[in-house]
């Protein structure tokens, strides 16, 4: 990890930073990093906010980052340094520094395009500096590369949470014409939505709050379910005659999942993207029974982030943001964990 000391000498950047887990983030002057061999340097412009730099700031999960640290994994940036070696992308050009910050390249799961899963994978703004940060440090080879057209403010949150959702719903294996139940219609939810329809799917949105429900509507989903109100279950299976083909909970609630399971058609799948901390009971007749699967998915591969992206510059995914300056991510993160971000916020870097 990059810790930023400074000297007389040393540029510095603002920079959001992690100091103790479960304490508000600590506004601080730090080193503007230097890229060394096979590494760039970007400039941020836009970085989206996600609901895991919020259990990352909390300490929630068994594998913790190191403090300090700086959060964020949805920046997107202008390349302005190139340490030694690097080619394969140059000053100027627009990247996108992903969770995925590195790989091993070698592995079995890199090697057949799974890198996600690589025991050697680095996570931006987790176990590398993240985009909370006026620069970031990043590996060329595991940078999002932004279509031409998309503007660096909108295109943020497609870096997590539409490669995540997108992925997510390739992973349900849901067909067109099928039905696809969606848990949480927040950042990464109100983006699967548009995903889901673009694939040709009929899109049930689950939430536990009427306002995003609306929103989903006018995002097209064809039924809705508000989570709080009975058996959630019983009412995705009835609304699509017998459950949904494919299942995506991105709900940041245990209870999401057992209702998600639930909520699957007989031999159909469900995907599990939500990473609240904890355990949930599996009905395990039930799944047995039904040959349902339940299958985790973890972020997208660069293969992923490609077509994901290629969704949003063709006008099919549109991102519903919020613009805030670094400054006000403490009031962000308590929203955020309190329900009450609309869709998704993106720090806005283009004043600094
Ligand atoms: P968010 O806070 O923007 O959205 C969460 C949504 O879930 C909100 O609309 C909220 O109202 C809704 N919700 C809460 N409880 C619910 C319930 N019981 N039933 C239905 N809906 C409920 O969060 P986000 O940024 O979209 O992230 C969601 C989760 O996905 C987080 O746990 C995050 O860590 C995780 N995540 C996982 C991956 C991955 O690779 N698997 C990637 C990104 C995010
Ligand atoms: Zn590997
Ligand atoms: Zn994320």
């Amino acid at each position: 990890m990059d810790i930023g000391t400074k000297s007389a000498k040393t540029k510095t950047m603002h920079a959001a930073v992690v100091q103790e887990f479960g304490k508000p983030l600590t506004m601080m002057e730090w080193a503007i990093p230097v890229p060394g061999p096979g590494q760039i340097l970007v400039k941020t412009e836009a970085c989206g906010v996600c609901h895991t730099d919020l259990h990352a700031a909390h300490g929630d999960w068994p594998i913790k980052p190191s403090l300090p640290f700086i959060p964020g994994h949805e920046a997107i940036g202008i390349v302005v340094g190139l340490g030694a070696g690097v080619t394969i992308v140059k000053e100027g050009d627009r990247v996108g520094v992903p969770w995925l910050y590195s790989a091993c390249g070698h592995c079995e799961h890199c090697l057949s395009a799974w890198e996600t899963v690589c025991a050697e994978a680095q996570f931006g703004g987790y176990t590398k500096n993240g985009g909370f940060a006026e620069y970031i440090l990043a590996d060329p080879n595991y940078v999002a590369h932004i279509p031409k057209g998309l503007d660096p403010k909108a295109a943020a949150p497609l870096i997590c949470a539409g490669l995540t959702s997108y992925k997510g719903i390739k992973e349900t294996k849901a067909k067109p014409g099928d039905w696809i139940a969606i848990s949480g219609v927040g950042g990464l939810g109100h983006l699967a939505i548009q995903y889901a329809k673009a694939m040709g799917l009929q899109v049930c949105a689950v939430d536990i709050d009427d306002g995003k429900l609306a929103h989903a509507k006018k995002l097209g989903a064809d039924f809705l379910v508000n989570a709080k109100d009975g058996d959630a279950a019983a009412a995705v299976a009835e609304g699509t005659h017998g459950g949904a083909h494919g299942v995506l909970i991105t709900a940041p609630s245990l209870i999401a999942f057992k209702q998600g399971v639930g909520m699957t058609r007989k031999r159909g799948t469900c995907v599990l993207v939500g990473l609240p901390p904890g355990e949930f009971p599996v009905p395990l007749f039930d799944v047995v029974a039904n040959c349902i699967t339940i299958r985790g998915s973890f972020v997208g591969t660069r293969q992923d982030m490609a077509e994901a992206l290629a969704f949003a510059a063709a006008g099919k995914v549109k991102v519903d943001f919020e613009l805030q300056p670094l400054s006000a991510i403490n009031d962000v993160f308590d929203r955020l964990e309190h329900g009450k971000v609309p869709s998704r916020v993106v720090l806005d870097y283009s004043h600094a």
